[in-house]
């Protein structure tokens, strides 16, 4: 599904990305895991092309992807969520679904029949199945912080994704929060099929969730893995998992 090789970038001379190296099968679940700082978030703004990257390849379904706009790479089926909430925040939690239902239609040219012109009945499913419905009319401000991390996945999926990136999804998520999370983890994996990557600093989600788990230090791939065999690497180990 994803193929990242020998990735770099830096920023004003600081090398952030020194050699990221990402294999991520279809219908998996990876885990990129490494302390604060090792560079996983810009690993992902390098694979949706909202950073550009100084040399290295990003493939997805086979093609180049590397440096391509962010909308065509969406375009191409690939969806993601931030570390730190993006949202519409004045707009209702139903408008914030029904902008990116609407987007993707647009970009696949259906926009125009009117008909379906507003997707109010997919764009209702997507609320319903995230648990979101009741709050549908709500200002997104309105919202917990653990309703606005489910409703920043419930975007991405109105884009109708192959591939989900999820930046520290439970961050700041209370364990009653994370848990429902890691739920919808595991649906979007096994029922709907979904290839997804993520970040995270909880290692006990990250061991529960993830099929496969790479592992970057200071911006570079140290190891990749099952789960198992990235638990006994000496080198992980000694850079991460032992502090
Ligand atoms: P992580 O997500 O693993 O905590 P980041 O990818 O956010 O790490 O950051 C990796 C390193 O790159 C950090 O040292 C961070 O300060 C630096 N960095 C990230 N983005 C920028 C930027 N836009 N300009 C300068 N430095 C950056
Ligand atoms: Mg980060």
């Amino acid at each position: 599904m994803l193929q990242v090789e020998q990735l770099k970038k830096s920023f004003d001379g600081f090398q952030a990305i020194s050699d990221a190296n990402l294999l991520v099968p279809k219908g998996e679940v990876v885990a990129v895991i490494g302390p604060n700082g090792a560079g996983k978030s810009t690993l992902f703004n390098l694979i949706t092309g909202h950073l550009q990257a100084d040399s290295g390849h990003i493939r997805f379904q086979g093609k180049e992807i590397t440096s391509m706009a962010p909308y065509k790479i969406c375009h191409r089926g690939m969806a993601r969520s931030f570390q730190l909430i993006n949202i519409f925040s004045s707009l209702t939690v139903f408008e914030n679904v029904q902008a990116s239902v609407i987007a993707k239609h647009r970009l696949d040219q259906n926009f125009f029949r009117p008909a379906k012109k507003l997707f109010i009945e997919e764009t209702l499913e997507i609320l319903d199945s995230f648990e979101l419905f009741d709050f549908k009319d709500r200002s997104c401000s309105a919202l917990s912080y653990g309703d606005q991390k489910v409703l920043e996945i419930a975007i991405a999926l109105g884009s109708k994704p192959e591939l989900l990136l999820l930046d520290e999804p439970t961050a700041g998520m209370s364990s009653e929060e994370t848990r429902r999370i890691v739920n919808l983890i595991k649906h979007l994996s096994r029922e709907k099929g979904l290839t997804i990557l993520l970040t995270e600093h909880d290692m006990e989600l990250v061991f529960d969730v993830a099929q496969k788990i790479m592992v970057l230090h200071q911006g570079k791939t140290i190891a990749q893995g099952l789960p198992q065999d990235i638990r006994n690497d000496k080198s992980v180990q000694n850079a991460y998992l032992g502090e």
